[in-house]
């Protein structure tokens, strides 16, 4: 199994190791697998008895053929051990009539980003050993809050590997930024920039575009690699709980195997939608994929008119994880609905005039497997008010967005008794965002993180994940805040220490 550049213009195959150990290919573009595996229900009917590890193992052997079963499983079953989901990986939880939710925020840093960042430190340790790859690896990682935790969780101490985080100052909440300061682990660095989360991404992939600078860090024994969802080692653990999910619902009874499954995704950078998006090409019985955006709503403009223009402004909103104009992986879904060549046209457009636009025919294309949707500030509010009085179940904003989505979706469908079942991923704890959610419950919102955290659980009765406990009283370890100009030096001074 080899893997390409999206733009093939870098025609290099690489294997599933170079590419995890590169993160990008030498053409700007991001690395696709040669196929996609494809499984039958009967195949995905034997899957159901396996433990989650063990299905991640299954699935991902065939995307990283060079890694054994028995080194994924080792790989799987530390990833999502007790230590580190003490309640498994995940829970299904049925909201309303058809309506159920993928909770994905039971890991260590209490967003769905654990799924795939409690894992990909040891594909990467494997990738290193397989290619003789001895140079430390600086991964660099450009975050608008959940990413650059769980990044700094799972690959904290791991020998010969360092890992540096650049945040939007005042783009994420106040616990997201907590919990990236007070970061332990001698391997690791923590930057603020005086910019939003795409400053930090382009700051990043200036940093990975720069030949000299590979030199110089190559000449000190270093390379600089991405733990974003650039980089396919990201993307391939999300498939599996998409296959999980429906496995689950399937033992449940709340589906039959073999009947379609909608999927409403919280979108930012449109990894865990792409990732759902490649089960169905893998086989999986998904019906609609929804594209859930926030106030940010450049990929509805993009999947209602097929223009996809970032000329517009950027606004901070109550799920700033989604604040993000330049959606990465989109590029991923364009070359495989539409292929290498145009993709590299539209993406040197999108370099060169900030916007580009597809053809009648590829939109019809992209509209027949999603549906684009946003969701205003308000309307996040109003349903995360609505969803806990009205059905007992407590939802972060970003969560809110995709749930809003769907009610509205359900609404418009036909009879109640045909009303097809749907997913709404849960990306994150309530408690990650309490200030917003306390508000949105009509709740006084007090003064400090800490005291809201203990306001919303008394409210609600549901406990403060144990991760978010005691996050005030923790050391800061990096206050730092730099300007986007900067960051080169402040990699190279960290590569150096
Ligand atoms: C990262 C994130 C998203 C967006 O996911 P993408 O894969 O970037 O589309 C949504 N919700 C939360 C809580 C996140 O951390």
């Amino acid at each position: 199994m080899k893997y390409y550049s999206t733009r093939q213009i870098d025609t290099k195959g690489y294997s599933g190791a170079e590419a995890i150990l590169r993160g990008i290919a030498a053409d700007g573009g991001l690395l696709m697998p040669e196929r996609i595996p494809t499984f039958s229900l009967s195949d995905f009917a034997t899957f159901s008895q396996l433990s989650y590890p063990a299905l991640a193992a299954r699935l991902l052997h065939s995307f990283l053929p060079e890694y054994t079963e028995q080194e994924l499983l080792e790989d799987a079953s530390a990833a999502y051990g007790e230590m580190s989901f003490p309640r498994g990986a995940l829970e299904v939880k049925r909201v309303d009539r058809a309506l159920y939710a993928l909770e994905l925020w039971h890991g260590p840093t209490c967003a769905f980003k654990d799924l795939a960042l409690q894992l990909m430190p040891h594909l990467f340790k494997r990738a290193k050993e397989k290619m003789g790859e001895e140079r430390t690896a600086l991964i660099l990682t450009a975050t608008s809050g959940d990413t650059g935790k769980a990044a700094l969780e799972g690959f904290k101490n791991i020998p010969g590997i360092k890992i540096q985080v650049f945040y939007p100052q005042d783009g994420t909440s106040l616990t997201q930024r907590l919990q990236m300061v007070t970061q332990e682990g001698d391997n690791v660095s923590v930057y603020g920039i005086n910019g939003n989360f795409d400053d930090a991404q382009r700051g990043v992939k200036r940093l990975f575009g720069d030949e000299h600078l590979a030199e110089v860090l190559n000449e000190k024994g270093v390379f600089l690699t991405s733990a974003n969802s650039i980089n396919f080692g990201r993307l391939v653990p999300q498939i599996v709980y998409y296959v999980y999910a429906y496995l689950t619902l399937v033992k449940n009874g709340a589906i039959g195997m073999g009947d379609k499954l909608d999927i409403v995704v919280p979108t930012g950078n449109f990894g865990n939608i792409l990732a759902a998006y490649m089960t169905k090409r893998m086989g999986l019985p998904v019906g609609r994929l929804v594209c859930a955006s926030n106030q940010n709503n450049i990929l509805y403009d993009f999947f209602s008119t097929g223009i996809y223009d970032r000329n517009r402004p950027f606004y901070t909103t109550i799920s700033p994880s989604m604040d993000i104009l330049v959606s990465s992986n989109l590029e991923r879904l364009l070359y495989l609905a539409l292929g290498a060549q145009k993709t590299a046209q539209y993406m040197q457009s999108l370099a060169q005039t900030g916007r580009f636009a597809l053809s009648y025919d590829e939109l019809a294309l992209l509209q027949s497997e999603f549906d684009g949707d946003w969701t205003s500030e308000d309307e996040t509010k109003d349903i995360i008010r609505l969803c806990y009085d009205q059905k007992g179940y407590l939802i972060d904003p970003h969560t809110a967005v995709a749930m809003h989505s769907a009610c509205k979706k359900q609404i418009y469908d036909a009879k109640p008794s045909d009303l097809r079942r749907t997913l709404v991923v849960s990306t994150a704890s309530p408690f990650k965002f309490t200030l917003s959610v306390l508000q949105a419950l009509g709740q006084e919102v007090p003064q400090t993180e800490a005291e809201a955290m203990k306001a919303l659980s008394a409210y609600t009765g549901h406990p403060i994940p144990c991760p978010l406990l005691d996050l005030d009283q923790k050391e800061v370890r990096f206050a730092a805040c730099i300007a986007v100009e900067d960051m080169d030096e402040s990699m190279l001074r960290f590569a150096e220490e």
